[in-house]
């Protein structure tokens, strides 16, 4: 099992996702004669999961059942520790697109928080990629290590314990893409210059507020990053319901009386399956700005990245 690949068998040492709902779900550290309790009762490691296949609905001692799943990390960003606010899969996937994440991109990301990010950048940029995620808080950035290890990612990820503002992100000109989810973005923007390739490298900033945004967008204009675009993106939930539509009366069919009406006119109403938008969503969670570093070919010598 890797957070990165997919495998058919449960094996000892997995991290599966244990699948109640979708509000409901765990993330289960399998181990041989180790037993997991939910509200359908208890899974048995060693009967239960150990040889059965990814997917499959496994029997609780009390006889509900759940799925066993394969950890993903959009399952994993809905089971996680808190230790932190965590980046969503909406706002995730607007960030892997705009950053243009691929197999192989090589990605500097602060803060790592709770990981939620990373395990998708990860996923994105494996088999031959790079992610260097820089934490300051120290118990934050060491748990961050030992789920990458138990995820089996560790090897597509540098963590690094420092402050990403003062100490920047321990790389020089190799970034295809950076990405900033800390209080002070503006502050890391020089150091998300160095970091970048010479050319073309993408940079995005996630914050909860305008102002974070404004003084962001500044900061990036001022070290030459262009194409600034701020998004935000609201997951509305449309709600499916029926309903019953009275059909019109034309009044009886004076030109042709002997044609019988269609059955559907038989009935004073239809129904129909219909969705309506939810009318108050509790939906911000913030906005990110992307933006492009400049072309750095006009100020290079003997091909060195421009520094300025
Ligand atoms: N994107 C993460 C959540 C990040 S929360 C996720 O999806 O899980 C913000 C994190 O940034 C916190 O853990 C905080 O400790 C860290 N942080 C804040 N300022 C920092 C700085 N200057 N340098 C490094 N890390 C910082």
């Amino acid at each position: 099992m890797s957070f990165a690949e997919y495998s058919e068998e449960i094996r000892e040492g997995d991290v599966a996702i244990v699948y109640l709902s979708h509000e409901s779900l765990m993330a289960v550290t399998v181990r041989h004669g180790a037993q997991t309790q939910t509200r359908y009762g208890a899974i048995r490691h060693s009967d239960d999961l150990i040889g059965k296949r990814y997917g499959a609905k496994v029997t609780c001692s009390k006889g509900g059942w759940v799925y066993v799943l394969h950890p993903t990390p959009e399952l994993w960003t809905m089971a996680l520790p808190h230790r932190t606010q965590i980046l969503y899969a909406t706002d995730i996937a607007t960030i892997t697109l705009m950053l243009e994440l691929k197999p192989g991109s090589v990605v500097c990301e602060s803060g790592t928080g709770s990981g939620s990010l990373s395990h998708a950048i990860l996923r994105t940029i494996a088999p031959t990629g790079h992610l260097y995620t820089v934490e300051f808080h120290q118990q934050r950035a060491q748990k961050a290590q030992e789920e990458f290890k138990e995820h089996r990612v560790d090897h597509l990820v540098t963590v690094g314990n420092r402050d990403v503002c003062k100490d920047g992100f321990g790389v020089t000109g190799v970034a295809d893409a950076i990405f900033l989810d800390i209080p002070s973005p503006w502050d890391a923007v020089p150091h998300a210059k160095t970091a970048l390739k010479c050319s073309g490298g993408r940079v995005g900033s996630f914050s909860p507020c305008v102002e974070q945004v404004q003084r962001t967008c500044e900061a990036l204009s001022r070290h030459g990053f262009h194409e600034l675009n701020t998004l935000e993106v609201v997951l509305r939930v449309h709600e499916v319901r029926t309903v019953s539509l009275p059909l019109p009366d034309f009044g009886p069919d004076v030109l042709s009386p002997e044609v019988p009406l269609p059955p559907a006119f038989h009935h004073a109403a239809a129904t129909l399956k219909t969705t309506t938008p939810p009318r108050e969503m509790p939906a911000h969670t913030g906005s990110s700005v992307f933006g492009y570093k400049e072309d750095d070919h006009l100020q290079t010598t003997e091909g060195l990245c421009g520094s300025s």
